[in-house]
């Protein structure tokens, strides 16, 4: 059967909000841990009981639901925790000065059933696996390099060694669940109401506490840090190329195992070439007379300048080919593939458009 409020409060069922306040506070001063002389757990019993009365019977629209169901409907799941007494709060704090029911709340369910963090990580898991871009040189990307990098990521913490606990300190049986991890609450639904069993939300499940939480990482067991970390880039690597890091994810928790580090590359333009799959692409400018006569250019690559040979008669737009000076692609490597651009000379000399002139007029009209 669902409690009758009215009677835990003592008051009529035609109570104003005034008595219905005024009762509240009463009994709550009546049960506080402070001054009740009898049993410890029948005074949280009775608070708890006179903190979700009033938390329903204040409530108008909740009072009258309550009125015409003998409960409160189960879109509300009530479902009370030491943090839902809102309305019982306020009321008691405008009486009794700021946070004194948080003080009792305290009292009651310990200190360390209010903040999530402080339950005790006692389950082993794997730390998170994370995800970073890196940007590298084409020739970086060619011949393999070593990178520095600063990750951010979640790191064991120093100061507990992981635990969470203060150094010095231990753990308790959580006060809320009494050690066993689970709670009991009542549900009502319009089928009467339920007796069922969740997860104790204070120490998630685990039925300890933590004594003092670690003050570094505040019970977490992790810390943020910016971790640097030397990235083996392989000779050869392509752009968009994923690098796996085993390990180096973040720490997992309570002895678990840590993530790894997913590294996505993205290999940046080149000012000089441009890829193209495994060979390079650069242009090289050139006179008209040296693909003409022929003749040695120097042509830039990855490894430094080389001289290429130009043979007579090579038409402009033709692409030469110096092999194996692109990037690695397995054992081998691409070519380097070299445009001819033809620049026009600006600013002749009178003597040089002379000859020019003299030259040009000897050929046979172009076909
Ligand atoms: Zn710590
Ligand atoms: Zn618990």
């Amino acid at each position: 059967m669902p409690k009758d409020y009215y009677q835990i409060l003592g008051v009529p069922r035609d109570a104003s909000q005034e008595e219905i306040k005024r009762a509240y506070r009463r009994l709550a001063k009546k049960y506080h841990p402070d001054a009740y002389k009898g049993d410890k757990k029948e005074a949280e019993r009775r608070f708890r009981e006179i903190a979700e009365a009033y938390e329903v019977l204040s409530d108008p629209e909740k009072r009258a639901q309550y009125d015409r169901f003998g409960h409160v409907g189960p879109e509300q799941g009530f479902d009370f925790g030491p943090m839902d007494f809102r309305r019982a709060r306020e009321a008691f704090e405008e009486f009794f000065g700021p946070s004194a029911f948080d003080e009792i709340i305290n009292l009651f369910f310990g200190e360390g059933a209010r903040p999530r963090a402080r339950a005790r990580p006692t389950r082993a898991r794997r730390g998170e696996d994370l995800e970073y871009r890196i940007k590298i040189s084409l020739e970086d990307a060619a011949f393999g390099a070593r990178i520095r990098a600063t990750v951010p990521r979640l790191v064991s913490c120093d100061r507990c060694g992981g635990s969470g606990l203060e150094p010095g300190t231990g753990v308790r049986a959580c006060p809320t669940c009494e050690g066993s991890g689970r709670i009991q609450y009542r549900q009502f639904t319009m089928l009467g109401s339920f007796v069922n069993v969740r997860t104790c939300p204070e120490c998630g499940g685990t039925g300890e506490v933590l004594e003092y939480p670690c003050r570094k990482c505040r019970g977490e067991g992790r810390v943020k840090e910016k971790s640097e970390l030397s990235i083996v880039i392989p000779k050869g690597i392509e752009d968009g190329a994923r690098l796996r890091l085993r390990g180096e994810g973040n720490a997992g928790r309570a002895g678990g195992p840590p993530g790894d580090l997913y590294i996505t590359v993205e290999i940046q333009p080149h000012p000089v070439f441009q890829r193209q799959g495994a060979d390079l692409a650069v242009e090289v400018p050139v006179h008209y007379g040296q693909l003409v006569l022929g003749g040695k250019v120097r042509v830039p690559t990855l490894e430094g300048e080389e001289e290429l040979e130009v043979p007579a008669g090579t038409d402009p737009g033709q692409v030469l080919r110096l092999r194996g000076r692109g990037l690695p692609q397995g054992r081998q490597r691409g070519d380097l593939l070299v445009h001819l651009k033809v620049v026009i000379p600006k600013g002749l000399s009178r003597s040089q458009r002379e000859l020019l002139r003299k030259f040009t007029d000897s050929l046979p009209p172009p076909e």
